[in-house]
């Protein structure tokens, strides 16, 4: 579950990790108040508006047709009311979000940290992730902070210093060191900076999360470490252990058929091709998908529907299914081993006619205990459903309708 840059730097700032300070706005006016009490609390002659979009790139990404930038300096309480006005309502573009953009339904009002009188901020980069590969999490620092990461790990890779946690002894001290050592930490910036690294990873563990991305960190010329961003993602496998956390869900910022899909319990990922298809288990939902392809589509989807496919489940999947115009044919390829076969059938007809008339062309394959009668009961419908037994007939089958489309 991804969450907003202000609800990550609630989190931060629980565990004791300095944050640039800010309160979050839905309409101008509500920006206009923020912004003066973030100057009266924190003594800024300026402050920030940033939209809050579950993307990142917001300070380049622009405003679509326009010319305001998603994260803006502004010097005066006039220019947070036209700043907030462009923005809220709008969609903003960046390199993250797809030239579809992201519509920002709110900003974050935060003190301008780059303060006056500040020689040379420096922007340096912090990420805590997990490495699958090595078992461990893994804290990722660079003194090139406040651009593309993925841009210095392709051009200048020595830049970045990484440092594995293993998660069953935790950070060491020796650890936060090096990390505030390999940023060219010294004296004050140094003890500031173990300090950050270390809150920063106890914040990361506690919440369960799989990414804490802190792009800038900020250290002033007063020498204090601050997260001017905040990228987080937590676990949704364990959300059940922090309820307060699973209440930062914006569904707004998700695709509605995923967030349909999961109400469901399906298992469900939108993709961008023209065969829509219906798969009990994960392996199975590959292979298909696979099958889809060397016919001459693309898969509109990965859907599974577990174990227990029945008439409610099906129909939710075909309800999801059929609302991605892209979908041109649906595959439903279902493996009965607990569930038997004729039930599945009967459930596909059962869904197809709550549904009412479908109007892409469905093939429907089941294999398993009792597939010959449910392609009977397939065929025997007089619904536009095709049935096969056989993985290849399946395949010839999306072959021809692919071809026809
Ligand atoms: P992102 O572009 O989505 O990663 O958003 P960030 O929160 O990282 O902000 C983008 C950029 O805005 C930063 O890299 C900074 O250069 C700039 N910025 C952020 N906060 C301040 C601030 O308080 N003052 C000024 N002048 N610039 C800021
Ligand atoms: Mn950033």
């Amino acid at each position: 579950m991804n969450i907003h840059e202000y609800q990550g730097k609630e989190i931060l700032k629980r565990y004791g990790v300095r944050i640039q300070e800010g309160i979050v706005a839905e309409s101008p006016e509500k920006a206009v108040e923020a912004a003066k009490q973030i100057m009266a609390q924190t003594n800024s002659k300026f402050v920030v508006v940033k939209s809050q979009i579950h993307a990142g790139g917001r300070g380049k990404g622009k405003v679509k047709g326009g010319e305001q930038r998603g994260v803006a300096l502004a010097k005066s309480v006039d220019e947070v009311r036209d700043i907030a006005k462009n923005l809220i309502g709008n969609v903003l573009v960046t390199h993250q979000t797809g030239p579809e953009g992201k519509k920002v339904n709110k900003v974050l009002v935060a003190q301008d940290v780059f303060y006056p009188g500040e020689t040379e901020p420096k922007e340096m980069y912090l990420g805590i992730l997990l490495d699958r590969s090595k078992a461990c999490n893994v804290i990722m620092a660079s003194t090139e902070g406040g651009m593309d990461i993925e841009e210095v790990a392709e051009k200048t890779p020595e830049k970045i210093v990484k440092e594995w946690i293993d998660p069953a002894v935790g950070l060491q001290p020796f650890q936060a060191r090096k990390i505030a050592f390999g940023l060219g930490m010294t004296g004050e910036a140094f003890k500031e900076m173990v300090k950050f690294v270390t809150s920063l990873y106890k914040a990361y563990v506690d919440t369960d999360a799989s990414m804490f991305e802190i792009n800038p960190v900020l250290k002033t010329s007063d020498n204090k470490i601050m997260a001017v961003d905040a990228k987080v993602n937590i676990d949704d496998n364990a959300l059940y252990r922090h309820p307060d956390l699973a209440s930062y869900r914006d569904v707004t910022e998700e695709d509605p058929l995923e967030v349909e899909a999961s109400a469901n319990d399906l298992n469900y990922v939108k993709l961008d091709g023209n065969v829509g298809c219906m798969v009990n288990g994960a392996g199975l939902a590959m292979a298909t998908m696979d099958i889809i392809k060397l016919s001459g589509g693309e898969p509109a989807n990965f859907l599974d529907v577990g174990g227990g496919a029945n008439a409610k489940t099906v129909e939710a999947g075909f309800r999801i299914i059929l609302k991605d115009p892209n979908v041109k044919a649906i595959l439903i390829n279902i493996f009965g081993g607990i569930v038997r076969c004729d039930r599945v059938a009967t459930g596909v007809v059962e869904a197809y006619k709550a549904i009412g008339d479908i109007p892409v062309p469905i093939i429907v394959r089941l294999q398993g205990t009792n597939a010959a009668e449910g392609a009977k009961i397939i065929d025997e419908s007089g619904l536009k459903v095709q049935s096969a037994v056989e993985l290849k007939e399946a395949a010839e089958k999306v072959r021809q309708v692919v071809a026809a489309l």
